[in-house]
Order: C-alpha cells, then sequence, then structure tokens
C-alpha cells in the first residue's frame, strides 16, 4: 500500500494540553512545515489538540478526510494522558503489538544512563506490526515513533507519530522518516537563500520587484531579522518534468549585481551562516585573532562572537568599560577625552580599541560607546549616536552609527553592523 501512495499535502497535528495552555511553544509544528515544504508538500492546515482521545480522534479523521500525509507529535510517552499511538490506531482500526526489540532498546537506554525503566514505560512499546507500518526508532530517547498507512474512503493515506521533545523528534524525522517521506512526493523543491546586510527587507524587495513579480517559478521571497535580510528562491521541479534547467543561478546572479557586497552569505538551506559565523571563519582563514571593548553593547558582542562554534580559535576575550573609570584604568582612555569631547566619541572609541588591542594582545579590537537610551540623548548627541573604533596592525580607525529602535535593538544592530565593518575590512 505504501508505494501506490503520492504526497501533495499534508496536516500536521500537534498533541499537548501544555501547547493549548501556552506552556510550550509549538516549535514541532515550525520544525515539520520547513521540513514538508523543503520536499515540495503542501501544507493547508496545522492544529493542536489537548490530551483527549475524543477531540484528537475527531482530529485525526479530519485530517484523514483532506491530507495524503498527517503527521502527529507528542503524546508518544508512558503516563496516562500520553494516547496519541492508540488513538490514531483505534481510529484507523489496526491493532497495535508489543515489540520486543523496542523494548530492549528502551531498558538500555535506561541501563546506559544508571536509571531503572519504570513498568509504565512498556506502555511505549507497544507499535504497530509490520503488515500497518514501519517504527521509527528513537536514538535520543525512550519512546519509537510510528509510519503507518492506512486506507481513508477509499484513498491510501500515511500517518507518522512521533515523540514531543524536540531534540527527539527533529533526528527521528530527518534520519527515519523523511527518507521514507521524500520518495513519495510528485514535486521536488530545491532552494538557494541569499543573506543581505544594510539593505532593509522592503526596500530590498523593491530593488527586486521587476524579477517577482515576472515569474511564477523559481518564487522569490523575502524575509527579515533584526537589521538584516534574506531571499529565499525556490524552484519547483515536477516529476512529470523532463526539464532540469536551473532557473534559480541567474536570479542569484541579478542578486549579486543589485545588492554587490551588502551579500554576505548564499545558502542551500534555511541554516547558512550568521554574519558572526561568516566573520569568525574570515578571521580563522587570515589567522587573525579578536578582542573587545564594550561599553554600550556590555559583552554583547563577545556573546555574539562566543555562540559560534569554534569561536576560541580567534576570539580572546572582551572587556566590559561601561564606567568611565574602567575606560580610564584598564583601557587607558585619558582623562581630558572624557573630560572634554566625553565617553560618546570618535576620540574615545578609537582610544578605547587601541587599549584593548594593547591589553588583550590581540590582532584586531573593536569598541563601542554609544547612547542607547531612553534618556541620556542630547540635540547634538541624540540616542542611537554610536562611535565604534577598530584598531588593527595598521593603525586605528572610527566609525560613527546612527541607529533608532529601543535599546535593546540599538545595541543588537550596533554589534551587526560592526560585525558587517569589520567583514568589509578583512575582504
Ligand atoms: P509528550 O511526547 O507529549 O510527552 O511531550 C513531551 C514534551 O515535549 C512536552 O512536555 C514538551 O516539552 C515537548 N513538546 C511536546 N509537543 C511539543 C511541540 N509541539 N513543540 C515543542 N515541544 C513540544
Ligand atoms: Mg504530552
Amino acid at each position: 500500500m505504501l508505494d501506490s501512495i503520492t504526497i501533495k499535502n499534508a496536516e500536521i497535528i500537534a498533541v499537548g494540553t501544555e501547547l493549548l495552555m501556552g506552556q510550550v511553544l509549538n516549535t514541532n509544528a515550525h520544525f515539520l512545515s520547513q521540513r514538508l515544504n523543503e520536499i515540495g508538500v503542501f501544507c493547508f492546515h496545522q492544529a493542536v489538540v489537548g490530551d483527549n482521545v475524543t477531540r484528537l480522534t475527531e482530529q485525526i479523521i479530519m485530517s484523514l478526510s483532506r491530507a495524503d500525509l498527517v503527521i502527529l507529535t507528542g503524546g508518544l510517552g508512558p503516563t496516562d494522558d500520553d494516547l496519541t499511538m492508540q488513538t490514531v490506531a483505534d481510529t484507523i482500526g489496526i491493532q497495535l503489538h508489543f515489540d520486543e526489540e523496542s523494548y530492549e532498546k528502551m531498558a538500555s537506554f535506561f541501563r546506559a544512563t544508571c536509571r531503572m525503566m519504570p513498568e509504565n514505560n512498556r506502555k511505549q512499546a507497544f507499535l504497530p506490526s509490520t503488515k500497518d507500518g514501519i517504527i521509527l526508532p528513537n536514538d535520543n530517547g525512550t519512546a519509537p515513533g510510528a509510519l503507518m498507512w492506512t486506507n481513508y474512503e477509499g484513498a491510501n493515506k500515511i500517518i507518522v507519530c512521533l515523540p514531543g521533545p524536540p531534540n527527539e523528534l527533529n533526528p527521528m524525522f530527518d534520519k527515519y522518516a523523511l527518507p521514507i517521506l521524500v520518495k513519495r512526493t510528485s514535486s521536488k523543491l530545491v532552494s538557494k537563500y541569499v543573506h543581505i546586510i544594510n539593505v532593509g527587507e522592503s526596500k530590498a524587495e523593491i530593488m527586486m520587484k521587476d524579477i517577482i513579480d515576472s515569474q511564477t517559478n523559481p518564487t522569490i521571497a523575502t524575509y527579515a531579522t533584526t537589521g538584516e535580510c534574506k531571499f529565499r528562491i525556490t524552484q519547483s521541479f515536477s516529476s512529470e518534468d523532463s526539464e532540469n534547467e536551473d532557473k534559480i543561478s541567474p536570479i542569484v546572479e541579478i542578486m549579486k549585481e543589485r545588492f554587490g557586497d551588502n551579500i554576505y552569505e548564499i545558502a542551500d538551506d534555511n541554516n547558512g551562516r550568521s554574519l558572526a559565523k561568516v566573520v569568525v571563519d574570515m578571521l580563522n582563514s587570515k589567522g587573525l585573532t579578536l578582542g573587545f571593548a564594550e561599553s554600550l553593547t556590555g559583552g554583547m558582542a563577545s556573546s555574539c562572537i562566543v555562540s559560534i562554534p569554534g569561536a576560541s580559535s580567534v576570539f580572546y576575550g572582551g572587556i566590559v568599560s561601561y564606567d568611565n573609570s574602567v575606560k580610564e584604568n584598564v583601557l587607558g582612555v585619558s582623562r581630558e577625552i572624557l573630560d572634554t569631547v566625553g565617553p560618546v566619541s570618535s576620540e574615545c572609541a578609537m582610544q578605547m580599541a587601541v587599549g584593548a588591542k594593547n591589553t588583550l594582545k590581540t590582532s584586531i579590537a573593536i569598541s563601542f560607546t554609544g547612547i542607547a537610551g531612553p534618556a541620556g540623548g542630547t540635540p547634538e548627541k541624540p540616542v542611537g549616536t554610536v562611535f565604534v573604533g577598530i584598531a588593527d596592525e595598521k593603525g586605528v580607525d572610527s566609525y560613527e552609527l546612527h541607529l533608532r529602535g529601543n535599546r535593546t535593538k540599538i545595541r543588537e544592530i550596533a554589534v551587526l553592523k560592526t560585525l558587517d565593518l569589520l567583514r568589509r575590512k578583512l575582504q
């Protein structure tokens, strides 16, 4: 039966009262929708249902009536409120069987962590038999998942049950379910992601409007996050289509012409490198080291770099020089500068950067000083005025930024814009 199924559209049912109560964010639906989108399966409906047999049954029937593939998440645990597997089995009229192998795997999972397996975990080993489904092993927890098939009102359908915890669901789906599903889709989607900085989302869209409007395949979509913007270009290949012409690359070339070096990353999936990662990679390849002197950002720039795995090979450290005394005593900013032009000035930023470079013994040091608000702005230096100093082997430069937004946004954008300044310097 499984081989006769073509998956065109899917529905996701997230099961759990905690989701309805707002205690847990439904990130499983987010993850699964992305995956379905990547394999060209449409998802017209998503549902969240509490731990309730009647309402879950109703939802499964509704979803089966509309979709070729129904994916359920959550409710596979050992406790009484975990009822997804049994409810699916009852709804599609199959029997669950005790699966010795899955039970043994579960027991060894407990042994590996030196714990006794509670008796109620046995429940998780009741799974569909081979004539009704395939067991999806759980490499990161106890509850196995399952992929089942059924005939609903004359049409063959697939139902997938996955555990609730994202760290179990994500790898299980990718490793065991996706390969089975991908073979049964009718079209394939290929995407490229172009990451842009320094151009806002609406401006970026206007700059590409002629291209966006002139075609339907590939489709071009924009996404914005703080200070950054991203284009997704997606080409759909239908299995009946004999032509396999690449329609994405010409559009990427147009974007390169129009956005130039504002493009900092072009990726094949939605997990392209962040600006911080691009900078860390550039420093690495040039054998350079980095440090910060952070007043305005108070450690945010350091944290941003440290969040990149492998940052230790390029990042030495940062000095949070919030008070003037630290600027003076630790970084060596002159009293005269602090008393005359003040701490929010290009002079101070440059001395901070030089001081950090000497103290931290890095090849490059970057300083941040500015007014994040809401108080502290003046007509000459309104809230959002930021000075950045970049000291390297050649000398020191300062940059003046004028940013808008609340306190957090000003600090975040200061870090982002500065990483971009460094990226351009390193190019
Ligand atoms: P369950 O499989 O229902 O026992 O869920 C176990 C845990 O997984 C829950 O307590 C949540 O923390 C998490 N979880 C369940 N469903 C979701 C979901 N849709 N998105 C994110 N986390 C979830
Ligand atoms: Mg639950």
